[in-house]
């Protein structure tokens, strides 16, 4: 079994479904997972975001727009060869519901509902294509099998166990499902957060033992910086699940920060492909060793810095434990922590509950935020050569107006907080340091 997954990217229009269609006949065995259509999440948060402020009439034109959009893309796809009206009068009926709901009060539940749509319309017209030009493919509804705990985190054996329910021990054929959304542990449609398709396909992978896990994308594999801001990127052909990890983890779009895990802790590759040009190589995620030099840098926005400073600190111990704790308290990862004898800086990408944090640690010292701020990390061998290339890291950033630096909690990453508005040119400053003279090549394993 193969997972196959496209991302909304893929499935921008309907010449792009009909492509995303060649590629999936060639599989006979495989679980495809889908995004919802490019843009149309954008448009279900906007509608949530008018339902929300009371401006249900400007919400309801937007949910028209949409209607309009897959209407549209049906009619385009079926181009008068299929009857295309059951499709489009399923598609109506939904956006009828959809319409209706909006005169129910907004919650955060009824954000999720509308949030899965998506995702639920845009496998229903891909597998109503399918199956209407003789690629037989049955569709899955992810709502049963795809399900969080009460810590928010989707379990592989509880996918695992729900999906062999559904399809026996030993599935064979091609599947179709949504990527992104899920149940919570109290049964109400939730999300696995934006970008949230790759982790499905990693999830479902894993409960399927699948072979391999491709993630089908707009663009040439993982590259060695960010090329929505850097110019002369290049294609990393093999990756670590530890670089891939780290990389996700800390910016790079590409992958969902969390879609590593279940692929590396049941040693299933991931291979990244262009849907445009689906014979490059791509990059391939296996658990290889780690290469030597640079691999790549990314950088995350959205960070706020938390210094939390207390002279009893001082010759003290259980401090650092106090401060966890209340982090623990409000399930709030921290990503990059620094200490000295009086401070300890922390910084969180989740401000849910900052100001019940920042109440609770204002118990143990003088605490101080600041919101807008991103993590920069370098990943690869960052210590190779002595420490000769982290000087020259750290050399190159003395311009920036850098919050934090972290520097030697694994020989693989450095990673730098800067302000958010200076991410795009450490970006750029690190690229021409690290990668000027291999710029439009390719690194290789
Ligand atoms: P999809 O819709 O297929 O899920 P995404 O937009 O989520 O696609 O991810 C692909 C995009 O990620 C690329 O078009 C690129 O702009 C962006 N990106 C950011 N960092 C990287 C990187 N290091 N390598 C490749 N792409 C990256
Ligand atoms: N459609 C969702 C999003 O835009 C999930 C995904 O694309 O992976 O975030
Ligand atoms: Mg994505």
């Amino acid at each position: 079994m193969r997972i196959m997954k496209f991302g909304g990217t893929s499935l921008g229009n309907a010449e792009r479904i009909s492509h995303v269609a060649g590629l999936i006949a060639k599989n006979n065995d495989c679980m495809v997972v889908c995004s919802a259509m490019s843009g149309v999440t954008n448009m279900l948060v906007d509608i949530s975001s008018l339902w929300n402020s009371g401006r249900i009439r400007e919400a309801e034109d937007l949910v028209g727009i949409l209607r309009n959009l897959f209407l549209e893309t049906c009619l385009e796809l079926f181009k008068g060869t299929q009857p295309v009206q059951p499709l489009t009068v399923s598609v109506n009926n939904h956006f009828d519901v959809v319409r209706n709901r909006l005169k129910r009060e907004h919650n955060l539940n009824e954000e999720n509902w509308l949030l899965a749509q998506g995702e639920i319309i845009t496998t229903e017209i891909i597998a109503s294509y399918l199956n209407a030009t003789g690629i037989e493919i049955t569709w899955l509804n992810a709502l049963d099998f795809m399900r969080t705990g009460p810590d928010n985190e989707p379990s592989v054996n509880d996918i695992r166990d729900r999906l062999s329910h559904i399809l026996g021990d030993k599935p064979r054929g091609r599947f179709l499902t949504q990527g992104y959304i899920c149940l919570d542990h109290e049964g109400n449609t939730s999300n696995l957060k934006r970008g949230g398709s790759d982790y499905t396909a990693t999830l479902a992978g894993a409960a399927l033992h699948a072979e391999i896990i491709e993630i089908w994308t707009d663009i040439d594999g993982v590259r060695n910086n960010d090329p929505r801001f850097v110019d002369g990127t290049f294609p990393i052909r093999e990756l670590s699940f530890d670089e891939a990890a780290e990389l996700a983890y800390f910016g790079a779009k590409i992958l969902h920060p969390s879609c590593v895990w279940p692929a590396s802790t049941n040693s299933i590759p991931i291979q990244l492909k262009n849907t445009m040009e689906p014979d490059a190589p791509g990059t391939m995620i296996s658990s290889g060793r780690n290469r030597k030099g640079i691999t790549a840098v990314a950088a995350k926005e959205g960070i706020t810095v938390i210094r939390i400073r207390s002279d009893r600190m001082l010759n003290a111990y259980g401090f650092l434990n106090q401060i966890f704790s209340i982090f623990e308290k409000y399930k709030t990862p921290i990503d990059v922590i620094t200490t000295s004898e009086v401070a300890v800086s922390v910084t969180i990408d989740n401000p849910r509950y900052l100001s019940d944090i920042e109440a609770e640690l204002a118990g143990i010292g003088t605490v101080l935020i600041e919101t807008g701020q991103a993590i920069v990390c370098v990943v690869g061998d960052v210590l190779e050569r002595h420490h000769d290339r982290a000087v020259k890291i750290l050399d190159s950033v003395k311009d920036f107006n850098v919050k934090m630096i972290s520097f030697g909690g694994s020989r693989n990453n450095i990673t730098i907080v800067v302000p958010e508005e200076q991410r795009k040119d450490i970006l750029r400053s690190l690229n021409s340091l690290l990668f000027n003279n291999q710029s439009k090549s390719v690194i290789h394993g």
